[in-house]
């Protein structure tokens, strides 16, 4: 089958190269000139594990193609998925300016029928605002020709997209054509064998699953903190209440883990752009509004700790930082609660000396040369002459650490762990200031 993609981010990559690695022959076509150059001469721009070789062998196979000649592109395929961002606006809405500009470009380059299939995140009503502008688009060409837009929402996660795409859990197709289906299931035919996994459904229900599926997940993690947050206080050590609701099989262990707050391209700013979809139909969404609110405050945590325990005088001090990523396996930045740290560190006078498998380019990227903002090569530079450290992402790499090593190592004993890695006995019995999630030693 013949297949455009229109972006080559996290997930219009993924989708591209795993389309190809089943035989499709896909187009790939990106806005930004640097990238498709990058991915043209093999480079792959994002860090996601596996990806680079399965472009590489569906580039060398003539299966997977970049560029940035939309009009080529839209020539292609029957299919034009639409994978571009959206970030979100002023007030927390989905900003639809890339989609709506992709939709525009299909209406402009199109000769005969299409199938646009909307892939990108989008707020319930998406879809009958693309097809409003291509059909704007063609009736100012003055041409008439048929197309159907559907919503196939994404539900890859960073870190394991190529697992997730082509051994998901369901394959979500909003359409209101049988033609429509008939082309999405010829598509991923190769990934439903097994069993059945694709669910059609109306357009608007496929648009608000994405939003209903992030929202539950994003609830489950402000639950979670907020317990933690009590258990603190109530002398109650939270990986024992964790263990004990996740063995009821309707609560369930998965997701249920607290920490210093969720970020990423999605949560954040899908659960605001739900609320905000909410409120333009008259109802409060005060549940997602909750889950929003008590996870701002939870990326607030790590930095509150840290500042009570040096008496709330941070001038000078040096703070060192394992993880930058806002969770492992990926190098995305986007809303990480090391962001809320560093800032309020930077803001306070401190020194930052971090690192991060794979985000430490990211990091410079956003935030440039700074005095303070020190990037190192390992864990171990990270702690050296640092008066403290914090853990904000859960790599592989930190889960275990030699607690009188640390304590040698750092001016002050005071480790921060935003992901609950170590047992605080262990921690304290070496003579360690450790300040967890929900595991005793409130402020
Ligand atoms: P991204 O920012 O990594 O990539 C978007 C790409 O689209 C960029 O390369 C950009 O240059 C390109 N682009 C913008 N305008 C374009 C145009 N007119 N034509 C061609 N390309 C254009 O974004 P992403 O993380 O891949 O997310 C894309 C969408 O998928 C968003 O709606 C997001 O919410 C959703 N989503 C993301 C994830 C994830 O884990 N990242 C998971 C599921 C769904």
């Amino acid at each position: 089958m013949k297949i455009t993609v229109f972006g080559t981010g996290y997930v219009g990559l993924v989708t591209g190269a795993c389309l190809a690695d089943v035989g499709h022959s896909v187009v790939c076509v990106d806005i930004d000139e640097d990238k498709i150059a990058r991915l043209r001469r093999g480079e792959i721009p994002i860090y996601e594990p596996g990806l680079e070789s399965m472009v590489l062998r569906n580039v060398e196979a003539e299966r997977l193609a970049f560029t940035t000649d939309a009009a080529q592109a839209v020539r292609h395929g029957v299919l034009q998925f639409i994978a571009v961002g959206t970030p979100p606006d002023e007030d927390g809405s989905a900003d639809l300016q890339y989609v709506l500009a992709v939709a525009a470009t299909i209406g402009h380059h199109m000769e005969e029928y299409k199938v646009v299939v909307d892939k990108s995140t989008v707020p319930v009503g998406t879809a009958d605002r693309v097809q409003e502008r291509i059909s704007g688009v063609l009736a100012e060409r003055g041409v008439e020709l048929a197309f159907d837009v559907c919503s196939n929402p994404e539900f890859l996660k960073e870190g394991s997209a190529l697992e997730d795409f082509t051994r998901g859990a369901r394959i979500v197709v909003g359409s209101a054509a049988a033609r429509v289906d008939e082309l999405m299931r010829e598509c991923y035919a190769p990934y439903n064998r097994n069993h059945e996994k694709m669910m059609f459904m109306s357009v608007r229900a496929a648009e608000l699953t994405k939003y209903a599926a992030n929202a539950m997940l994003a609830t489950k993690i402000s639950f979670m903190n907020e317990i933690a947050n009590l258990a603190e206080r109530l002398g109650a050590d939270i990986e024992d209440v964790r263990r004990g609701i996740g063995s009821d099989p309707r609560i369930g262990y998965h997701f249920i883990y607290p920490g210093c707050g969720y970020g990423g391209s999605c949560f954040p700013k899908d659960v605001q752009a739900l609320s905000r979809t909410a409120a333009k139909v008259g109802y409060n969404a005060e549940l997602l509004e909750a889950v929003e609110a008590v996870n701002r405050r939870q990326k607030t945590t790590l930095f509150d700790k840290l500042s009570a325990a040096f008496g709330g005088d941070l001038q000078g001090k040096t703070i060192a930082l394992w993880g930058l990523a806002f969770k492992p396996e990926t190098d995305d930045m986007r809303d990480a609660p090391s962001r809320t740290l560093m800032e309020s560190l930077w803001s306070s006078g401190a020194v930052v000396q971090a690192y991060d498998p794979e985000a430490m380019r990211e990091c410079r990227r956003i935030y440039g040369e700074r005095d303070d903002l020190i990037l190192v090569a390992d864990r171990v530079q990270a702690v050296r002459k640092a008066d403290a450290l914090v853990i904000c992402t859960e790599w592989k790499e930190f889960r275990t650490l030699d607690a009188a090593w640390i304590r040698d190592q750092l001016r002050h004993p005071v480790v921060v762990d935003g992901r609950n890695l170590y047992e605080p006995e262990v921690m304290r019995a070496a003579g360690i200031d450790y300040y967890a999630v929900g595991r005793g030693k409130t402020l």
